[in-house]
């Protein structure tokens, strides 16, 4: 049988200490359903600037390109903050985005039944939530130029950022968009602002373009100061939501809070390829690193995501999935999302449940 190639890049903070039970998990999943997995772990973020005084190593990007997909932990912290733009451990992250053209970044928002509580809206605003963001990842703000602060003759300093987006970009998010809302209800909602900006005119009208080729799917147009509101007001009303770079940072971040904490969301970053890399939303955590606090659900989730999309096997996610909502319906809970009346678990303990819940454990 031979072996997916999975590159572990576990980073910095708890990023280290969720991939380790992410990797527990797939390689149960794997277990149940005679799936190999052949795992190799590379530096990147603070690790790699300690070690090697970068923080995308050669040797970590040539792993990910012979690899079917990376497991990415996250990386950064106060002990890097002072480093330089270019050596800041969150330059791996952007740098494996552009030299992967990593372009799709899918963040869903699933609301479990048992966490209802611990969302900060209103349970029946949230129950029942699960919403798609397709974030656009390698264009935008973030990457246009000319960039950069220069000094004017009066003494004063000027900052420069430029919006980019071609026909071609904006396409094939939208295509990756409306192919997701196919096999879930069908509905994509594309979000700019028209209203304001000329790449919010090209990307409407390329958006509609691409709506045609989909006439099974329902396409609508919002503002991203409505989408932003609408989120919060009634986030049901979403299914996919497809948007720019920056849009899309801005709102899926959003999305996430509805969920109750961002230790419960996952993330891909896919390229045409069919390679992904699969990493938690949130950050290292240096506020509850080693000690045994942080949540691995998200980690856990991307796990599942990687099986859906670069493995093909939604039946390895789906399992994956029913032990997270197993474990959360026995009450397994680590801090960020406990509530009276259930049972508080470190980071190891609530990996070891689902771990067993994946393999079927009683
Ligand atoms: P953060 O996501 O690390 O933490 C924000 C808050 O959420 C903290 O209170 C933290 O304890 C909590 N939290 C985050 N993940 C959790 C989990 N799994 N379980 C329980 N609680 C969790 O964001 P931050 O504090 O703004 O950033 C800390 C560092 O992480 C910074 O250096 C930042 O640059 C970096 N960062 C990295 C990534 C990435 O690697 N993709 C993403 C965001 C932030």
């Amino acid at each position: 049988m031979s072996a997916y190639k999975v590159a572990v890049l576990p980073g910095d903070g708890i990023g280290q200490e969720v991939t380790v039970q992410s990797r527990r998990v797939l390689e149960a999943a794997g277990g149940r359903f005679g799936v190999a997995f052949r795992f190799t772990e590379a530096l990147c973020g603070g690790a790699a600037c300690d070690a090697v005084g970068e923080p995308l190593p050669r040797e970590t990007l040539d792993l990910c390109r012979a690899s079917d997909a990376g497991l990415f932990g996250a990386v950064g912290g106060p002990k890097w903050d002072g480093l330089p733009k270019e050596k800041r451990p969150e330059q791996a992250i952007l740098g494996l985005r552009k030299s992967l053209n990593l372009f799709a970044n899918l963040r869903p928002a699933v609301m479990f039944g048992p966490l209802v509580d611990a969302s900060s809206l209103k349970p029946e605003v949230v129950r029942g939530l699960d919403l798609l963001v397709v974030r656009e990842g390698v264009g935008d703000i973030y990457f246009g130029q000319p960039r950069g602060i220069e000094r004017l003759p009066d003494g004063n300093e000027r900052a420069v950022d430029t919006m980019v987006y071609t026909t071609p970009e904006i396409r094939r998010i939208l295509k990756v968009g409306f192919e997701l809302a196919r096999v879930r209800r069908k509905r994509v909602c594309s979000v700019d602002k028209e209203n304001v900006l000329d790449n919010s005119r090209l990307w409407r009208r390329v958006a509609t373009g691409v709506g045609r080729e989909y006439p099974d799917v329902e396409l609508s147009h919002m503002y991203v100061d409505n989408a932003a509101m609408q989120l919060i007001r009634n986030p049901l009303h979403f299914d996919v939501i497809v948007t720019g770079n920056m849009f899309g940072d801005i709102l899926s971040d959003a999305a996430s809070m509805l969920t109750g904490s961002i230790g419960m969301l996952a993330s891909a970053n896919l390229n045409e390829t069919g390679f992904g890399l699969y990493e938690p939303v949130h950050g290292t955590a240096p506020d509850i690193m080693g000690q045994d606090k942080a949540n691995p659900i998200a980690a856990v989730m991307s796990t599942a995501m990687l099986c859906r999309y670069t493995l093909k096997r939604a039946d390895m996610a789906d399992a994956i999935e029913a032990a997270v909502a197993r474990a959360l319906e026995e009450g397994y809970r680590t801090p960020d999302i406990f509530t009276p009346g259930t049972k508080r678990v470190g980071c190891k303990e609530m990996g070891d449940r689902i771990v067993q819940c994946v393999g079927g454990s009683k």
